[in-house]
């Protein structure tokens, strides 16, 4: 009478795993890659529907807003996401030797980055800083920025707080930013964040909210920082979760920036 009970298990984590990020319509197909880091087990799933040379990064499993606008907008004009699946929330959460550890997936493309955001007991591992390196160059080569020519990642944020004018002169953030255009009829939790002076202005010409990151930038282990360090021009379309039409009117507006400056390679 019990044997029914670990199909009903399975199928409900299949149902589950499938709800929360449906492929958008049949004919888009998926590729995966896994990562295990320790406890925590995080799947890499690349969606594909007429490949064409745009390919979007989501690392954060809680940015959803993100990953339907590319969904969007890849089935109006074909195109590749790798969404980063771990649970649902924002940061990854892992035990190691009994040890607690904690890191924003967004810091852990530099060496530098992961030593001092990882959140951990004093005395743990430094095995485990190598096994996050790891974990960030597998991201990195599944989503293959070499091919590529560009990094194109999505991201959503809450309302208020943190937005364009958080890297305003005089605001917490300024000294990220080398430059900042603010256009003051959009919603300041939505905007461009780049690493390339040619995208910066192709922005600010069609009038949307942007900062270009500084060259003097803390190295946090984020991926705009890992993207300088190896000049491989980097956009993130960020909106208030929510902001759907925005976020694909932005993905739009990127897409047709990072063409205009021969940064998209045909595939
Ligand atoms: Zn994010």
């Amino acid at each position: 009478m019990f044997k029914i009970i670990p199909q009903i298990i399975l199928a409900l984590f299949v149902f589950v795993a499938n709800a929360q990020h449906p492929p958008v319509f049949d004919a888009m197909t998926t590729d995966s890659s896994f990562i295990n880091l320790y406890d925590l087990n995080i799947n890499l799933v690349k969606y594909s529907y007429k490949p064409n040379g745009v390919k979007f990064l989501v690392v954060h499993d809680n940015e959803d807003t993100g990953v339907k606008a590319g969904f969007d907008y890849i089935r109006w004009s074909g195109g590749e996401l790798i969404d980063c699946q771990y649970g649902g929330v924002r940061d990854y959460n892992f035990s190691y030797m009994d040890d607690i550890y904690r890191i924003d997936p967004n810091a852990i493309y530099t060496e530098r980055g992961i030593n001092t955001r990882l959140k951990k007991d004093e005395f743990s591992s430094n095995e485990v800083e190598k096994a996050l390196n790891s974990a960030g160059k597998q991201i990195i080569d599944f989503y293959n920025p070499k091919s590529t020519g560009y990094i194109l990642t999505l991201h959503n944020n809450a309302d208020g707080g943190f937005g364009i004018a958080s890297y305003l002169p005089g605001y917490e953030l300024a000294s990220a930013a080398d430059s900042v255009y603010l256009n003051p009829e959009m919603d300041g939790d939505d905007m461009l964040y780049v690493t390339d002076l040619k995208l910066f202005n192709s922005f600010k010409k069609a009038n949307v909210n942007v900062m270009l990151q500084s060259k003097f930038v803390e190295n946090d282990g984020s991926l705009s920082v890992y993207a300088m360090q190896n000049n491989i021009p980097y956009v993130n379309v960020e909106v208030q979760h929510g902001h759907l039409e925005e976020n694909l009117r932005l993905i739009e507006i990127a897409i047709v920036a990072l063409k205009e400056h021969g940064m998209i390679k045909k595939q």
